[in-house]
């Protein structure tokens, strides 16, 4: 009999251009990481400088997921082909379910000065993939913040923590998203579900993070984000820095992935499919087929 894994996997955020020219930090997929079952993707386009996101994620698709976008300065301006259109603030959420079939654009605004924000992708199961589109727009007067312990506060967008819920709701994988700060020495413990897959996000500070007693030989420094091993609580210990992360967790689906850049299905012919329609102008169910053209699919395609 071995012992279970309580190993931590780090990865290291890795440059990438995106969108029509976005300079941004991605997490997954990698070479070696191409998903985190239920999650298909995790970028930060965090930048004090307006020239690395001016360019933005014009008009393009996306089916068979969802597109979870938080952000904490800077101001992100979209529109659908459902008829939403707004922006998204500092504080706010968007949890976008794009089902069987939408576009979008997401626009920084360079006006607003510095951007720190986050693109989570959640897959949707194979039974939701074709479902209907649908939005959740989330101001940020509407997420509850909490502090649970001494130094520690917290905003819970989904989930559960300290007893309060998130807003987030109607989602498969029964996601939990928390916005944790620690002051420097805090701790923070997590209980969470057995068996989901759970990742942080460490954007600010140093911590440690164990399943155990927190080691702080073991501190990590931003930004990274960890894999940590399913099962029992998540122990973080705070350094002298202080730190704040995303934690992230949900039940993995165990289906088979294709993916193409936006589109994420279950097998190839669902993807060959996905493209059939964006050339045929049918991808958008009950859309004019103008109302189809000249997307863009970006180097995520
Ligand atoms: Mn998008």
């Amino acid at each position: 009999m071995s012992a279970p894994d309580n190993s931590i996997t780090i990865l290291k955020p890795t440059p990438v251009l995106e969108g029509a020219g976005v300079r941004l930090k991605r997490s997954f997929p990698v070479t070696g990481t191409d998903h985190l079952d239920p999650f298909l993707l995790f970028d930060d386009f965090s930048s004090p400088n307006p020239d690395d996101f001016r360019k933005g994620f014009p008009w393009h698709p996306h089916r068979g997921i969802e597109t979870v976008t938080y952000l904490l300065a800077g101001v992100v301006n979209h529109r659908d082909s459902i008829g939403n259109a707004g922006a998204i603030g500092a504080g706010d959420a968007q949890w976008m379910t794009a089902g069987g079939g939408i576009m979008h654009e997401e626009m920084p605004d360079p006006r607003a000065g510095e951007l720190l924000g986050f693109q989570l992708w959640v897959n949707l199961p194979a039974a939701e993939k074709l479902r209907a589109p649908r939005y959740q727009d989330i101001a940020a007067a509407q997420i509850p913040r909490i502090s649970p312990d001494p130094g520690v506060t917290l905003r819970v967008i989904a989930g559960e923590a300290g007893g309060v819920r998130g807003p987030v709701t109607g989602i498969s994988v029964g996601p939990t998203y928390l916005d944790v700060v620690l002051a420097p020495r805090a701790v923070m413990t997590h209980s969470l579900g057995n068996g989901d897959q759970t990742l942080a996000y460490l954007f600010r500070g140093e911590a440690a993070f164990r399943r155990n007693e927190p080691d702080p030989e073991a501190a990590v420094g931003e930004a990274a984000l960890l894999v940590l091993p399913p099962g029992g609580p998540l122990q973080v210990r705070a350094s002298e820095r202080g730190a704040r992360y995303l934690l992230i967790s949900g039940k993995p689906l165990r289906e088979p992935i294709a993916r193409y850049g936006p589109l994420v299905m279950n097998t190839r012919s669902q993807i060959e499919e996905a493209l059939r329609d964006l050339r045929n102008g049918t991808f958008i169910r009950n859309q004019p087929r103008d109302d189809q053209g000249s997307w863009y699919m970006g180097p995520r395609g």
